[in-house]
């Protein structure tokens, strides 16, 4: 144990020990590895996606209206970014957002 495993602290505290996708495509499950779970609607993660399409670089600004996004959005695909994240391809065909594991916990709470 070198003394950085000290002074840092750990980077990658919990990760999803399981992910499912309901078959209509609108409700996305996770398990995590330090307990618990969370469940968000396709909706809420097109709502707030973090990509550098939907967030303003400098000012952090959405660059859309949240309540633009139909009720009706499906997640299409599910892919694993590494161990760290998690990226969707949306049925409007948007998939340049990497969700990572904090943020999908944060967009759930
Ligand atoms: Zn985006």
């Amino acid at each position: 144990m070198s003394i950085w495993d000290s002074v840092k602290p750990a980077q990658k505290r919990f990760n999803a020990t399981n992910v499912v996708l309901s078959s209509d495509g609108r409700t996305l499950t996770l398990t995590w590895s330090d307990g618990g779970s969370s469940t968000l609607t396709a909706r809420r993660l097109r709502q707030y996606c973090p990509c550098a399409g939907c967030v303003e670089e400098w000012s952090g600004v959405r660059t859309f209206d949240v309540e633009s996004i139909p009720a009706e959005t499906r997640v299409l695909e599910v892919s694993p970014v590494g161990n760290y994240a998690l990226a969707f391809t949306f049925g409007d065909a948007h998939r340049t957002g990497i969700f990572q594991w904090a943020y999908l916990k944060e967009l759930a709470a």
